[in-house]
């Protein structure tokens, strides 16, 4: 039987990925960690009834203590806890779903506590790949895709050991404003950008995904995962997202993955690689599909792309500037302290002040994101 913990169960990959589990019957869940939702996760702990689970304040994990006393498991909280649930030491593996760049320290526990990775979390990469994917390496775990595109490179790359991707055609649904100038999304409001047309997703990733720096980072996860040079990657905007993303070869092959939108299809994936098990759901139906349409992303209206490529080229500790502007500032949005255009905005304010340092550690990593809030708080 498979073991695995789950570090941002109660969220939108947290409790899709759950729902796999649930559904499948054969893998055991070690260890669960989230935010605060308490309510959610004592559920999980009935059901699931894993030996570890992890909430970040101490207050509500003392409450969880309470509400769980008649049942087997521990409870601990901050960093540490989320730490020790990362590399709980019956799992196999362990799935990165939390949200930003407090996934990078769990996720480096769990590896050199010899899990491989089911990897969601892909603000770790963005800002910490180039530690990570060497560690995975040295230490002979796997890193798992669970990001739909990068499971579907992943899938088109399967068996394909000796023939290098020379492109990777990273495809973008372009959002709920594609087609619109900037000026036409000058007062968008959050509950606005929190619909999008094609996936259902966690807060920051929707805001992501309508500014395009969700593309923007998943370029930079390519980049990592995939080992290509950023020349490599061409986003393609496909609006019904169905095409989840493709790969080039150098005999002009073009491999790629389609389906349904359903997260769980790579999470399954990346939970029983390189097996696949049935997975209930709608199947893509072509006649009602009718037709696939492709566009160039607009660059200059959605500026979060370019400035993604510019931090990655640029490396070092760019990215995570790029990542740590993103982040404070959807924050700032979706608390309505900001406006829209200002996301986007701080990203490009914070990357033209940072003096970028190559190959940061872990601390630098910390230190630039620390340096960004300070940043635009000051500002
Ligand atoms: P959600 O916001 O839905 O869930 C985030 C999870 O992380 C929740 O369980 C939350 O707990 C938990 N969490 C937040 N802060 C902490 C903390 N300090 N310590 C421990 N746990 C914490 O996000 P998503 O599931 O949408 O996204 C998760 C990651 O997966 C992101 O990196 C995203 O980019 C990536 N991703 C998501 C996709 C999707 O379809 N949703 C698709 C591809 C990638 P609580 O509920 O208590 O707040
Ligand atoms: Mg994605």
């Amino acid at each position: 039987m498979k073991r695995i913990s789950i570090l941002g169960s109660t969220g939108s990959i947290g409790t899709q990925t759950l729902e796999v589990v649930r559904q499948n019957g054969d893998i055991q869940v070690t260890a669960l960690a989230a935010g605060s939702n308490i309510e959610k996760l004592e559920e999980q702990i009935r059901e699931f009834r894993p030996a570890l689970a992890c909430v970040w304040q101490e207050e509500k994990a003392a409450e969880l203590r309470v509400r769980t006393a008649d049942l087997p498991v521990r409870i601990v909280s901050g960093m540490e806890g989320l730490i020790e649930a990362a590399a709980e030491p019956s799992a196999d593996l362990t799935v990165t779903a939390v949200v930003g760049m407090i996934g990078i320290r769990p996720t480096i526990a769990a590896m050199e506590a010899g899990k491989d990775i089911a990897l969601a979390n892909k603000e770790t990469l963005v800002t910490a790949g180039h530690i990570i994917m060497p560690l995975a390496q040295k230490l002979g775990v796997r890193i798992l895709p669970v990001d739909s595109e990068h499971s579907a490179i992943f899938q088109c790359l399967h068996g394909e050991n000796q023939n290098p991707a020379s492109r990777i055609l990273l495809t973008a649904s372009g959002g709920p404003f594609r087609g619109r100038t900037r000026e036409q999304m000058r007062g968008i409001q959050v509950e606005d950008a929190l619909k999008h047309p094609n996936w259902t997703m966690g807060a920051k990733i929707t805001i992501d995904s309508s500014t395009m720096v969700n593309k923007g980072l998943e370029v930079m996860e390519a980049r990592w995962l995939f080992d290509v040079d950023f020349d490599q990657i061409q986003v393609v905007v496909q609006p019904q997202s169905v095409i989840h993303s493709m790969v080039e070869f150098a005999d002009g092959a073009v491999m790629a993955q389609l389906g349904t939108p359903d997260m769980k299809l790579p999470i399954q994936y990346a939970l029983y690689y390189p097996e696949r098990r049935y997975l209930a759901g709608e199947r893509l139906d072509f006649w009602s599909l009718n037709q696939i349409t492709f566009e160039k992303p607009d660059l200059e209206n959605f500026p979060g792309l370019a400035l993604a490529y510019a931090a990655g080229r640029t490396g070092g500790t760019m990215p995570t500037v790029f990542n740590a502007a993103n982040e404070y500032a959807v924050r700032e949005f979706l608390n309505r302290r900001i406006s829209y255009l200002e996301i986007t905005e701080m990203i490009q304010a914070a990357m033209e002040r940072h003096a970028p340092v190559p190959d940061p550690s872990v601390e630098e990593i910390l230190e630039t994101e620390a340096f960004v809030y300070d940043f635009l708080e000051s500002r």
